[in-house]
């Protein structure tokens, strides 16, 4: 083995300075990537090594007074000829190397999950509906058919990588210079290269589009709901897979019925005389028209349930209820002629107003009868 500072071309003397600044002279003349050929790398992997001793005092101290550099080099047994395991893979393996990765990757991948939102109304949620959305997503390259070159070319072994996808670089750090592994820039790690991208997808393989997608929506969807949809995501890079698509539910809100949970519920409003004196009352629900009927004496707040025209249920079976409530308008602008009939209806009754709950009504009635006969 060649002597360090030679190696570097420096004097048993030189600074750390000194040292840093030839190496990367060094390095920069005889790097792979500027310089290929067995000779410059031969060459630059004395002047990587000759660095990672040099440049480290505790192993520049023993390499000085021993001629040896193993004594204290913390990870021991390092170099040039020990068998093929050399720092890098030391490093790597310290490290979990450079992004886990190894040898070229594939052009081909599976395309991205993708999740999209539909908006659909209160009746569709109800009873299920077949849809049909405008997606905007990644189809594979008609051109090309998703082999990302132009037609009758294929792709080409990178020439700076030769196929491996990956280079090796110095670097300095903690543990002096030391070569590390990071994907081919001439070929992004890929191992080949296209001499004639396609000229529809740019050597992507697929392009972006806008297309119809129509999906069955399972009555009982509700806002927040999604539906998984395997392989209808977008294609993959080269050709590859689609990934899956998630249609996110959305349920616009309905002016008449308001929802809670498998329950629709609404209102009427009834006059107070077809209150007072019972009714029938025709509802446009989501079934079509109901009619209800309204007891005698119907009290606002009275809530009338319709059994089985809710939301029909996403796990198990049946629908839930329509739950009506009941509202009674008190007339207002009354004319003189209904003034008076109301007063006389009063009269007649003998309405008096009440304050509190009934029981109480009938415990303060009791009270007073109870004073009458003292
Ligand atoms: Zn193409
Ligand atoms: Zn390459």
């Amino acid at each position: 083995m060649s002597d360090h500072y030679e190696t570097l071309g420096l004097s048993r003397d030189a600074s750390q300075e000194e040292i840093r600044r030839a190496y990367r002279k060094l390095a920069r003349k005889y790097h792979p990537d500027v310089n290929p050929g067995e000779e410059a790398a031969d060459r630059f992997k004395q002047i990587s090594h000759a660095f990672q001793v040099l440049s480290d005092p505790d192993k520049r101290r023993n390499y000085d007074s021993t001629g040896n550099e193993n004594g204290n080099a913390g990870f021991g047994g390092f170099g040039q000829g020990s068998g093929g395991f050399g720092f890098a893979d030391i490093f790597e393996t310290f490290m979990g190397a450079a992004g886990g990765q190894r040898g070229p990757a594939s052009r081909t991948r599976r395309g991205q999950d993708a999740q999209i939102r539909a908006q659909i109304s209160l009746k569709d949620a109800v009873f299920g509906a077949e849809t049909t959305l405008q997606v905007d997503t990644a189809v594979t390259c008609e051109a090309c058919n998703g082999s990302c070159c132009e037609p009758g070319t294929s792709p080409e072994t990178c020439s700076t990588c030769h196929g491996q996808g990956m280079i090796q670089r110095p670097v300095r750090s903690v543990l002096g210079t030391i070569m590390t592994t990071e994907a081919c820039p001439g070929c992004q790690g890929m191992g080949t290269t296209l001499p004639s991208p396609c000229h529809e997808c740019h050597g992507q393989g697929r392009v972006r589009a806008r297309k119809p997608l129509t999906i069955k929506v399972p009555a009982g969807v509700d806002t927040g709901t999604r539906i998984h949809l395997a392989g209808r995501g977008e294609a993959g890079p080269g050709g590859g897979p689609h990934g899956d698509l998630y249609v996110e539910i959305v349920v616009a809100p309905d002016a008449t019925f308001a929802r809670e949970g498998d329950n629709l519920s609404t209102t009427v409003t009834v006059p107070m005389a077809a209150a007072a004196l019972g009714t029938t009352v025709t509802l446009d629900t989501l079934d079509g028209p109901q009619t209800v009927t309204l007891a005698e004496g119907t009290q606002p707040g009275h809530v009338e349930v319709l059994k089985g025209l809710g939301v029909g249920r996403l796990r198990g079976v049946g629908r839930g209820d329509l739950r009506v409530n009941v509202l009674v308008a008190t007339p207002t602008d009354l004319t003189s002629e209904q003034r008076e009939l109301m007063e006389r209806l009063a009269e007649l009754r003998g309405e008096e107003v009440v304050h509190g709950a009934k029981h109480q009504k009938s415990m303060f009635a009791r009270i007073r009868e109870n004073l009458k006969n003292l």
